[in-house]
């Protein structure tokens, strides 16, 4: 009966002796090999259209249709040529995988003949049959229309799987009506509003800055796990987390995982992982342990937000095809094993200029300190006006379990400065400045010299959400299997808010008269004092800390379908509508479609409970419990006194104990998920699965790990977790 968990061991042990990486390539040269760069354009396009190219971009203007026709032409021989014989609009529905239809570029002729053929339209825009990607109810079924609309800050890339070579167009995905059913739509529209924001407050110190864009590095943590084994867990098939499971004798209590040495068939795999990176242009550059058993972590550099974002949902994709062929599995849920670390995905995020400059660097100059401080107080600023945005922006059912969960940090928002801009902020608030200032030097005493920041992991503190690291904030809630679209496009939108109201503030005060440094240092002065709450610097993790949040009044929603209702909320549509990102009926879809994600998720999780429970751990329980009733009768017939088997009838009684606990409990949220299958309400559904349903989860895998600590090895049926963790 267990036949199919030693089978997987044994193959999963027998893979050590066939490591190799496949192709070795020079990253300098290879980089962006498959993609299809500006640089490629070059060679590509007419001088002409590609000098109107340049400067389409630049200007940020929309390209004409004669240039699309050029592209298309140039984008189709470079394909070609490079062995694709597919294309495909390569867009982010709400599903969080990307999604892609492929198309020949292949047309047979009336005369028998053939060509490759490929237009500007074709490249521009496509309807793929919408009906069956989320729309919160936007886009009827009857009226299925939905447009894929290229997006020309995203290079165009070539995406190899099985043999074949597919031309991917990255695209934005938006109903016939012009609603957004994508991530990457509300991205570019805050892109947008944060770079006028941004340019607009910039100009206060430095006029040549004409634009400004969100950087963004993103670290992603994820666990591998053979395939083999991974087949035998339908756990972990379905819901890409293990449901039960009693965690091994050893964990990570001795923390010897972190930093340590890589696996070599692990290495293997990433070795080939960051070629086809490098290949698609992704500038992967570190690799390591994390902290769990058979947890890692992969980070490219940074690059500007949109591209960051493209880059790490085809990283994720490449992952997936590489490990495959390593007979791994890629595991990305927030958390596939209890008792140990979960993954993330660390946003680093900053503002960047025109010039090069990186607004959240602090600078030598007084001067340059003050525009440093007034960027980085906005910041703080927005997530303290906005942290139930913020947190509602990375809910969802898998990272529930990293925040708020019994072994996780709470899900309060906070911002971690580190002692030395603490100190900063702390002096600014209290220096006396004079009200009217006579000259320079007497404002500059208002603006402690800011030392040189150390950019090492001195100052760092893992516990924060939020937390600045020397030029850049890093938010690290967000989960390991999220699209950072979403928490993106919300830090971008309350960023570019703050900085447009910090404007008209300081705006009002030079018209009345202030000196526009004095001003400056006014509305900044104000900012810390308003957004104090928000910061901390002690351990996230602590009770003491969700004591003292709640007295300074900061939230800590601990369960998506509650962490959800800020979507709807006055302030947030208010916020959307202003900076016309989403408008009401948009904000309400996403908020459906969250709900909907979020109990589906939770009922997969209930259903594949209980099979395992009915099919395969409860035969196997009375299996072995058979066994011991056997024994016990033999031991008797032979004339054995009641003490010789009284340790046999406690484990038959312990056996009968749990499983009858297990399929009671199993049978009684089948149960309630009947009733809240009914309910109309989405928000009612989902709330009701989370507190009616997902309560059982826990007991049955309280009782089930008992089990498992009992029954005969030989006649366990799922791997353990031993097994999953410590075979590599
Ligand atoms: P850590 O010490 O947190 O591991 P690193 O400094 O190595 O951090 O950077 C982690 C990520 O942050 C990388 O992807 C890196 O490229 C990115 N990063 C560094 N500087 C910036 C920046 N100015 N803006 C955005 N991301 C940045
Ligand atoms: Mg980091």
């Amino acid at each position: 009966m267990s036949g199919l968990r030693f089978k997987a061991v044994e193959a999963a042990i027998s893979r050590l002796d066939s490591i190799k990486t496949r192709e070795k390539i020079k990253p300098s040269q290879d980089f962006g090999r498959n993609v299809f760069t500006t640089s490629k354009m070059k060679d590509y396009l007419p001088k002409n259209a590609y000098e109107e190219l340049i400067e389409t971009v630049d200007a940020g203007r929309s390209i004409s249709h004669d240039l699309a026709e050029h592209i298309s032409q140039a984008m189709k021989s470079w394909a070609i040529g490079h062995g694709a014989t597919h294309y495909t609009h390569w867009f982010q529905p709400l599903t969080g995988a990307t999604a892609e239809k492929h198309d020949a570029f292949f047309e047979p002729l009336p005369d028998g003949s053939a060509i490759e053929k490929f237009t500007a339209s074709a490249l521009v825009q496509q309807e793929p049959d919408a009906s069956s990607f989320p729309s919160g109810g936007i886009r009827n079924t009857f009226e299925a229309r939905g447009y894929t609309g290229w997006d020309p800050s995203s290079p165009a890339f070539i995406f190899e799987t099985g043999g074949s070579k597919t031309l991917c167009i990255p695209t934005i995905f938006v109903s016939y009506t012009g609603e957004a059913l994508d991530y990457k739509a509300p991205l570019l529209k805050t892109m947008n509003a944060l770079d006028k924001a941004a340019v607009d407050v910039a100009g206060f110190f430095d006029k040549s800055v004409t634009r400004v864009f969100a950087s963004l590095g993103i670290e992603q943590e994820y666990f591998l796990v053979d395939l083999s084994l991974f087949n035998a867990r339908p756990d972990l098939q379905f819901t890409g987390r293990t449901l039960f499971g009693h965690m091994s004798a050893k964990g990570q209590q001795l923390e010897d995982h972190y930093f340590g040495a890589i696996p070599e068939r692990v290495l293997a795999f990433m070795v080939d992982l960051e070629q086809e990176a490098l290949k698609l242009g992704i500038p992967l550059k570190t690799r390591h342990n994390e902290v769990a058993p058979s947890q890692f972590e992969c980070a490219p550099m940074f690059e500007e937000i949109n591209l960051a974002i493209d880059h790490n949902q085809l990283l994720l994709n490449l992952m997936d095809q590489v490990a495959l062929r390593h007979k791994f599995k890629v595991l990305i849920h927030e958390k596939p094993y209890a008792d140990i670390n979960g993954s993330g995905k660390h946003n680093n995020w900053s503002l960047i200029t025109n010039t090069g400059i990186n607004l959240l660097s602090p600078g030598k100059t007084p001067k340059n300190n003050l525009m440093f401080l007034t960027f980085f107080v906005n910041v703080i600023k927005a997530v303290h006006e906005y942290a139930d945005l913020l947190r509602a922006s990375i809910a969802s059912a898998s990272n529930d379990h990293r925040l708020g969960a019994n072994e996780a940090p709470p899900a309060i928002i906070s911002i971690f400065l580190g002692s030395q801009l603490n100190a900063v902020l702390d002096e600014v608030e209290t220096a006396r400045v004079a009200k009217k200032v006579k000259s320079e030097n007497m404002l500059w005493h208002g603006i402690p010299k800011i030392p040189e920041l150390q950019l090492d992991n001195t100052d760092r503190n893992r516990t924060s959400p939020f937390a600045f690291t020397g030029n850049k904030f890093e938010f690290r809630a967000v989960g390991s299997s999220a699209n950072s679209a979403e928490p993106m496009t919300v830090l971008n939108a309350i960023v570019a808010n703050q900085l447009i109201e910090f404007k008209s503030e300081v705006d009002k005060q030079i018209k009345k008269g202030t000196k526009k440094d004095l001003a400056l240092l006014n509305v900044v002065r104000k900012y810390i004092k308003e957004s104090k709450a928000i910061r901390f610097e002690g351990n996230g993790y602590s009770q003491a800390w969700e004591d003292e949040a709640q007295k300074r009044g900061l939230s800590n929603i601990k369960t998506t379908p509650k962490a959800l209702d800020v979507y709807v909320s006055e302030k947030t549509e208010k916020l959307f509508e202003k900076l016309n990102i989403f408008n009401k009926r948009e904000g309400e879809a996403r908020h459906e479609i969250l709900l909907e994600n979020y109990f589906k998720k939770i009922q997969i999780e209930a259903r594949v409970i209980g099979e395992i429970v009915n099919s395969l751990i409860a035969p196997a329980a009375f299996d072995y419990q058979n066994d011991l009733i056997v024994n016990v009768k033999g031991l008797k017939e032979l004339g054995f006194k009641d003490g010789a088997y009284s340790s046999q009838l406690n484990l038959i009684e312990r056996i009968s104990s749990h499983i009858n606990t297990i399929l009671v409990d199993a049978e009684a949220m089948r149960q309630e998920r009947k009733k809240a299958n009914v309910l109309e309400d989405m928000r009612d559904r989902a709330i009701a699965y989370d507190e009616k349903v997902k309560p059982y989860f826990d007991k049955v895998r309280y009782h089930l790990n008992k089990l498992e600590q009992i029954v005969d090895d030989r006649k366990w049926p799922l791997p353990k977790l031993r097994e999953l963790l410590f075979v590599r």
